[in-house]
Formats: C-alpha cells, structure tokens, sequence
C-alpha cells in the first residue's frame, strides 16, 4: 500500500447539524400529525352523512397517496395538465424528487415520517443489542432488490402498460377521489394480517435499522435512482484522511465512506452523520462534483431542503392549484358508495381498463358514423 506523506493534522471543529436535522424531521412529523388530525375531523364529517361540524379536508393528505401522485406526475408530464383529484400529492411528489437531485435522497433523512420513526426504533435496537446489526451480505444484496423490484412493476404498469387514457381514466375514477378515506380506513379498522405485518416491521426494525426504507421501501428507490443524478456527493480527501472509520461507524445505511473518494451510492442519504464525525478538517464534505468541487455546508443542505419543499408546495398554493376540486356533496355520495370502488390489480385488468377505455371513447365517433350512414 502506498504510504502517505505525513501532513499536520487540524482538528474538525465545524457544529455538527444532527439536532437541526432532529429538530426539522419532529416539525415535519408534527406537520404529518396536525394533518392526521384535520383528516380525522374531515372523516368525522363523512361518517354523520354531514350532520356534525364541518372540517374541510386538508389537502397535505395526498402527500400519503404516493401512487396517485406518481402517476399524476406522469399525467402531467404526458399532457401538461395538472390532474384536480389530488393537486396537493402532485407538487409533493415534485418537491421530493427535487430535493433529491439537489441534495440526493435528502428526504429520507430530513422529512420522511417513517424514515423519523425508523431512525427512532433503529436508535432504541442500538441501546438494547449496543452496537448496530447488519445483514451478512448474500442476504443484504437480495433483500436491497425487492424495493426496486416493486418499483419496477410500479413503473411498468403505469408507464408500458397503461395508456395515457386508461392513467386518465384512473385519475379521474371515483376509487382515486376517495382513495385518501380508503387509506384512513386502512389504518382506523386495520386487519389482523395488517397488523401482524407491521408488527413484524417493527420487530425487524429494531434489529435491523431502516428495515423498510433500505429493503422495501419503493419511493426510496425512486429516490435513489434520482439521486445518483445529484451533482453533490460526498467527497473524501484521501490525502488528509487519517483512516479512523469513524465514518464508516457513523453511517447508518452502512456505506464505506472512509473506501472511496466520492459516496456514490443509491443508499446515501445526505444525513451527514459521516460529515459531523469526521475530527480531521475539510476531509470529508459534502462538495459538487463539478470541477471546482465547491463546498455545500451543512446548513445549506438543511434550509435548502426546506426551501424546496415550501417553494414548490407554495406554488402549488398561490396558483390555486392545491386543493382538489372535489365538493362536500361528492365526498358525501362517494363515501357512501366507496366499498363498492375498486382499482385493477394486476397487469390483466390494467389490458382489460385500456380496452374498456378505447371503447368508451370510439363509442361517440361510431355512434355519429351510423346517424350519418342513417341519414344517408
Ligand atoms: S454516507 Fe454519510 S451522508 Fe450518506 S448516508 Fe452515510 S452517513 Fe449519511
Ligand atoms: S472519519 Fe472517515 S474521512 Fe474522516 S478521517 Fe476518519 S476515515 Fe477519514
């Protein structure tokens, strides 16, 4: 191995920005349960046919509906529109794949609810088995793939299988409208499998930490494929690296960060636990990979995770485009009917809702074909 040439070593004494991180990802779950709550009063609403005080549906809501917003997304990159069931999961889901070209998969680590909570558990399995548990490789490998498995379908039926009418046809079905009370009843009359599952989550969470977010999570995949389109890495000096590991030690989605120049890895997720830990200064950073690899400071990543969140969802708001164009009458009937609403579920009845589609809408034209031969 090649020896390095001795350079006086300056201690790290830059702040570390954990706190401020804890403290963005508590608002942030706060925000999540203030919601919650308004949703919960808004069901209230539907459940007395109207009769008790009314709540207005909060909008923050469709940031939940991670399928739906997907496919608007898609919607909107198809045909420019904005589709006016879930207008709020639209620039939601915008914001987020934002963050994550600026800042790589900065959402797990700053925003997301479940990636808090996960942190939260894998925090109380450290204390319990005092060290940080990971899978043998020929487990860890495999299990990685499941989340990008279900991404995979995910975007093949949205994008190779559906048509552009049949996504439309989706988006504007009754299923979607109500798909955030569906999801509400998911959770309020939870099934036991339901429960035996999440359950068993927590349990692997506490020995394994992120079990979800690093095995099955499909969003985070979305989001690590978008990240690796991030000009900011983070970046190792290789020179004035004194080879410690703290930063490998320090690193909970388990990347070698003290083996490479630049992270550049689907896992990272901008936490900079690494950066914070690292005692030797300017050897570990979060830089552009642009060629004068300018520095981003931890503060920069905090407020401009922020920033981007709040600018596009507040777009979303000054356009008027944030609340969906649902009124209370129609809630009040869908809720009725919901039970009965459905969504296909495989690849066969996707086949089926695209030739229901075609039919639908080359029904009119054979309809003024034949007044038109009648006349003649
Ligand atoms: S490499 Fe650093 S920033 Fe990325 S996940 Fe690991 S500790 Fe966090
Ligand atoms: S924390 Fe990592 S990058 Fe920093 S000196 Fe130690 S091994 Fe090198």
């Amino acid at each position: 191995m090649k020896e390095k040439t001795k350079t006086k070593i300056i201690r790290n004494d830059e702040k570390g920005i954990q706190k401020t991180r804890f403290f963005v990802q508590s608002l942030f779950a706060a925000l999540c349960i203030w919601i919650g709550v308004e949703f919960f009063f808004f069901i209230q609403y539907l459940e007395t046919n109207g009769a008790s005080a009314f709540y207005s549906r909060p909008p923050g809501v469709d940031g939940f509906l991670p399928i739906s917003s997907f496919m608007s997304f898609y919607h909107f990159l198809m045909t420019g529109e904005i589709h006016s069931a879930h207008p709020a999961g639209f620039f939601i889901f915008l914001s987020i794949i934002l963050m994550s070209l600026v800042f790589g998969k900065s959402f797990c680590s700053w925003l997301c609810p479940i990636g808090f909570i996960s942190e939260l558990v894998g925090d109380f399995g450290e204390k319990i088995f005092k060290r940080r548990l990971k899978l043998p490789k020929f487990l860890d490998y495999p299990l990685r793939s499941l989340k990008y498995l279900m991404l995979g379908f995910l975007i093949y039926s949205v994008i190779f299988l559906m048509s552009g009418l049949a996504l439309k046809a989706f988006l504007d079905s009754p299923y979607n409208m109500v798909s955030d009370v569906k999801m509400y009843y998911f959770f309020a009359d939870i099934s036991q499998t339901a429960l035996i599952i999440i359950a068993v989550l927590f349990v692997l969470s506490i020995l394994i930490r992120n079990f979800w977010c690093r095995f099955l999570c499909p969003y985070g995949a979305l989001l690590g494929i978008t990240s690796l389109l991030s000009p900011n890495k983070i970046q190792r000096v290789a020179k004035s690296c004194i080879d410690c590991g703290l930063c490998n030690k320090a690193c909970p989605s388990f990347i070698k960060v003290d083996s490479v120049k630049t992270v550049w890895s689907d896992e990272c997720t901008s936490c900079l636990n690494c950066v914070d830990v690292c005692p030797v200064k300017d050897t570990l950073e979060l830089k552009t990979i642009l060629p004068n690899k300018f520095k981003i400071s931890k503060r920069v990543v905090a407020i401009g995770v922020i920033t981007i969140f709040m600018a596009v969802t507040g777009f979303g708001m000054v356009t008027g485009y944030w609340q969906n164009d649902i009124s209370n009458t129609e809630y009040l009937m869908h809720y009725k009917l919901m039970n009965s609403y459905g969504h296909p579920t495989g690849t066969k009845e996707i086949k089926k809702l695209n030739e229901e589609v075609k039919k639908e809408q080359t029904l009119p034209e054979t309809l003024i074909n034949e007044a038109h031969n009648g006349k003649n």
